[in-house]
């Protein structure tokens, strides 16, 4: 199968809907987008989808309510149109959605409207990339993040909840090296008492292997993961930790809203992140939207509902008229967003993460 590549050189999509980028009543531009292709996974972590919650009996959505890859392209479409220049698909486990390639080309294909390829990358938990990434690479996917939160098999387990092996995710990040899936970053949630001694060794081992470490601190995301501030190790100390055996710099961000601190080592060689939304929340740059699974769209990772794009996308007054659909799905978009006024993060207490709804990661995509 040949999936094609996309050269820059293509011209600017003519089927997009653009009109001017819009920001929202903080001045936050729509700029990021995060597509999650599926709410099922293969892992059952602790912190986010644990086992005894999600087991065998758990229901997750049914075919017919997950977007398909055209309507999930055309969602992608209108958001590039009213400025989105970043894509990431997740989950769920984005891997385990079938035909994942086939959907890569499709969003590799779009173009901002002054012509430029979209970034394009994907968040996974490794399992699956020594059998995907070469057709993901084919197909456009540009790089990676890979989760893994130790380099321990007794404590990685225990945190995936599936007995999943180091070395199996290890050698899913070597595949997508060899596919060029770089640069490649790492992400590790941190969890007292649970595996903060994984952090110096993962900090040298991805030093050493030339990847991206993120330090994520642990959030309180849905309700099933019993989160409490006494579990989080806050960011201060995540570097306090790795500062006193590998001297570290802070360097500026490369654009405005991207989640991570940026850390390089001071003697030169690679570079740590820090995504610390609990002790240094960035919700003032924020600017990610997401888009569930069944299609509906979420302007924060702490929001208790979505809007649903689903019903404008499968209206039958748009079945002959696509430009008119696009238009209703870019009218829809665009009023959420001008109204928008999260900022979870800044506002978070104890008392209010344990009082307000939340929906699961694994459900709005992580
Ligand atoms: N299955 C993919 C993976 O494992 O990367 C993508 C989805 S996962 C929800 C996306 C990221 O969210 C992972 O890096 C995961 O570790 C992180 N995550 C999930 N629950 C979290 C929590 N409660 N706090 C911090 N990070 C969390």
């Amino acid at each position: 199968m040949n999936l094609g590549t996309t050269g820059s050189s293509l011209p600017a999509d003519p089927t997009l809907v653009a009109m001017p980028a819009i920001a929202d009543p903080l001045g936050r531009p729509l700029h990021d987008l995060r597509i999650s292709v599926t709410d099922r996974c293969n892992f059952r972590c602790t912190y986010c989808m644990p086992k005894e919650i999600f087991g065998p009996d758990f229901a997750f959505l049914p075919r017919s309510e997950v977007l398909t890859f055209e309507e999930i392209a055309r969602v992608a479409r209108v958001f590039v149109g009213l400025g989105v220049e970043k894509l990431r698909l997740t989950g769920g486990e984005p891997l385990v959605r079938r035909d994942l390639p086939v959907l890569v080309e499709m969003l590799a294909a779009i173009r901002r409207p002054d012509g430029a390829p979209l970034d394009l990358t994907l968040t996974t938990n490794g399992s699956a990339l020594r059998h995907l990434a070469p057709a993901l690479a084919e197909a456009g996917l540009q790089r990676v993040t890979v989760s893994l939160d130790s380099l321990d098999d007794a404590v990685f387990s225990a945190m995936n909840g599936v007995d999943f092996q180091v070395a199996k995710v290890l050698d899913g990040i070597a595949a997508a090296a060899e596919a060029g899936l770089g640069p490649i970053k790492i992400n590790m949630v941190v969890r007292r008492g649970v595996n903060e001694a994984s952090v110096l060794p993962m900090a040298r081992w991805a030093r050493d292997a030339g990847v991206i470490l993120r330090f994520i601190e642990y959030m309180d995301v849905g309700h099933t993961n019993g989160w409490r501030m006494d579990d989080v190790v806050a960011a201060d100390e995540l570097v306090a930790m790795v500062d006193a055996e590998l001297p570290l710099e802070e360097i500026p961000p490369l654009y405005r809203g991207e989640v991570a601190t940026r850390y390089r080592y001071r003697d030169g060689d690679g570079e740590l992140g820090l995504i610390a939304s609990v002790t240094r929340p960035f919700c003032g740059d924020c600017t990610r939207a997401r888009i569930s699974a069944d299609g509906h769209f979420y302007t924060c990772l702490f929001t208790a509902a979505g809007h649903d794009l689903r019903t404008i996308l499968r209206d039958p007054a748009f079945e002959a008229d696509d430009a008119a659909g696009d238009a209703a799905l870019r009218d829809a978009v665009a009023a959420v967003w001008r109204v928008r006024d999260d900022r979870y993060s800044e506002l978070r207490t104890e008392a209010t993460s344990s009082r307000l709804p939340r929906i699961e990661m694994f459900a709005m995509g992580g």
